[in-house]
């Protein structure tokens, strides 16, 4: 390894660490102990990182808007530098392959580059001006100017089963510096070193463009108190957090009772429902078992999109049941991303599988050190409208098929779940086209993104992707954390009335020196504004 880990905090551009306690990271093939020892923040930590976050704030509000661009640009090049050395001790920290990890940087740079092409256009600022009319009657219009507005220090959560795309330098730290806003990281304990390396390359790429050191920091630590101080600091203005529901809401809850509240844009675990329409299953069953499978089981079960819950309609044989049994059973164990996964997974199948109607189908075996085999289990619509226990989310490799009589009942059943990440539907040639369009409806309702003959893992980096959904898949459905659109959260609208041209943001000025796409008295142009004689 070229990049030595010191196992510190990186605040205002600086590794240090005081007394607050040590932990380490592990890996979950093996159960060894990995060095370095990392030290746990302490509030004194926290208030230093969120303190120089503010301080970068003030500074960087008086460059050219267009400052994160480059910022942005030298991150992805500073984290390919990294070379073998981040996914080499990725891999030994969760355990995921190094193909998955590999592929998994592209993706994290690809965010980075994407976010600065935006950032270099600039028309993401939605400006809109509508001029003054001094003749209006009864009152003369006062010229307004609308556009938007980094929030200020971001504090950010990353997940353990995305170390790189939703980790230390994932979609929120990228979207957040693409506003214009610091970010604090709280690094995941799980991955430690990942985080640090990240840091590292973050560290590089603020020297290299001349920006202000407390534009990023990174605390490390396993304590709640840690992410409970930073969502409490009265500089932090916004958080982005990615993991289970528990913990996402204990943070909104807390962002919520704050003396100013903030918004937390938490995006949480799913069981992303896909339902099987009769048609569908008739014309290719055999295959939508054998793909399912493959979703199900993907990166052992450990995506936020992975399908938990599918809704069979008219089998009445219990054919297709049958065919996924026969995928999953054949599987291979999965190591877990950590024991405790695992363990939770175990503890949340071992409940599924007491409850009286619920068949196990397969039945899951821990191995190893975070190992476990896959489990499946089978119901009926009633049994699982009766038991909200099948609606959380069992993160790991297992699910439940759910035999339903008719479509209404299978649509019963997706109302009963409230929000998720996403819903699929399989539709056959000889589908009642009525009953398709209803469940598609109620899928629409209680999800962020519906896919139709199709898995939900795999999500697409773009400009019309939705990771998100009402609650409790995310804590603001109005947003995406993943995408373009990921950038609209950190940022907040501010209108200047009458305000002099020199002391207006170049985005709003008269000549649009700055070029970009203009909401002008009602019309999308580039143009200028004539000036007023
Ligand atoms: P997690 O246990 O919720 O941890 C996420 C972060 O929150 C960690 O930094 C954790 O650190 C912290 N945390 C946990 N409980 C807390 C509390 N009560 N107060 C303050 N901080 C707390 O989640 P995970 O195990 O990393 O990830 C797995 C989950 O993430 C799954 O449910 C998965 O579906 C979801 N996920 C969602 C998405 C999405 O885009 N929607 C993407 C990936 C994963 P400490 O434990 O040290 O406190």
């Amino acid at each position: 390894m070229n990049h030595d880990l010191c196992g510190e905090h990186f605040i205002n551009g600086h590794w240090s660490a005081s007394t607050g306690g040590i932990f380490d990271a592990s890996n979950p093939a093996t159960g060894e102990s990995l060095n370095p020892k990392f030290a746990e923040a302490t509030a004194g930590e926290v208030d230093a990182a969120v303190s120089a976050a503010q301080h970068a704030f003030l500074q960087t509000r008086r460059l050219d808007p267009r400052w994160p661009a480059a910022l942005l640009e030298a991150i992805a090049s500073q984290i390919e530098a990294l070379g073998d050395d981040l996914p080499e001790r990725a891999e030994r920290e969760t355990a995921l392959p190094r193909a998955r990890l590999t592929g998994e940087r592209v993706r994290t740079c690809g965010q980075f580059r994407m976010f600065a092409e935006i950032v270099r256009e600039g028309s993401w600022v939605e400006a809109v001006i509508d001029t003054a009319d001094p003749n209006r009657q009864p009152l003369p219009k006062p010229d307004l100017r609308r556009l938007l507005v980094p929030r200020g220090p971001v504090a950010v959560f990353g997940a353990s089963n995305f170390p790189f795309a939703f980790g230390a330098c994932g979609g929120d730290t990228a979207s957040a510096l693409a506003a214009g806003n610091p970010v604090v990281v709280k690094g995941h304990p799980s991955h430690p070193g990942t985080s640090e390396l990240f840091a590292r390359a973050v560290a590089a790429a603020i020297k290299k463009c001349d920006l202000p050191a407390g534009l990023f920091s990174l605390l490390q630590g396993r304590s709640h108190e840690l992410g409970a101080s930073l969502v409490q600091h009265p500089f932090t203005q916004a958080v982005g957090f990615t993991g289970s529901q528990r913990a996402g809401r204990a943070l909104f809850d807390l962002a919520a009772k704050r003396p100013s509240p903030i918004p937390v844009f938490g995006e949480m675990g799913s069981v992303n429902p896909i339902v099987v329409l009769p048609a569908a299953l008739k014309e290719r069953g055999a295959t939508i078992a054998k793909e399912l499978s493959a979703s199900l089981l993907l990166g052992g079960g450990q995506f936020c999109t992975k399908p938990g819950v599918v809704f069979i309609v008219g089998d009445r044989e219990h054919g297709f049941a049958r065919q996924l049994k026969e995928h999953v059973e054949n599987a291979a164990p999965a190591t877990m991303l950590n024991c405790t996964l695992r363990d939770n997974f175990a503890e949340r199948i071992a409940a599924h599988a007491k409850l009286s109607g619920v068949k196990t189908l397969v039945s899951a075996r821990p191995s190893g050190s975070a190992a476990i085999s896959p489990a499946l289990f089978e119901t009926t619509a009633d049994v699982f409208l009766r038991e909200p226990e099948l609606h959380e989310e069992a993160f790991g490799p297992g699910g439940v098929v759910v035999d339903c009589d008719s479509p209404e009942e299978a649509i019963a059943c997706v109302q009963s779940l409230g929000g998720n990440l996403t819903g699929s539907l399989h539709i056959g040639k000889g589908d009642n086209e009525r009953l398709a369009g209803d469940v598609l409806h109620t899928l629409e309702s209680t999800v962020g993104r519906v896919i139709v003959n199709g898995y939900p893992t795999g999500v697409e980096v773009g400009n019309a992707i939705v990771h998100g959904g009402p609650y409790p898949a995310t804590t603001d459905s109005s947003t995406t954390s993943v995408g373009s659109a990921a950038i609209l959260r950190f940022v907040r609208p501010v209108a200047y009335q009458n305000t002099p041209q020199q002391l207006l943001p170049p985005a709003l000025q008269d000549p649009n020196p700055m070029k970009i796409r203009r909401l002008v008295n009602g019309e999308w142009t580039t143009q200028p504004i004539a000036s007023r004689s």
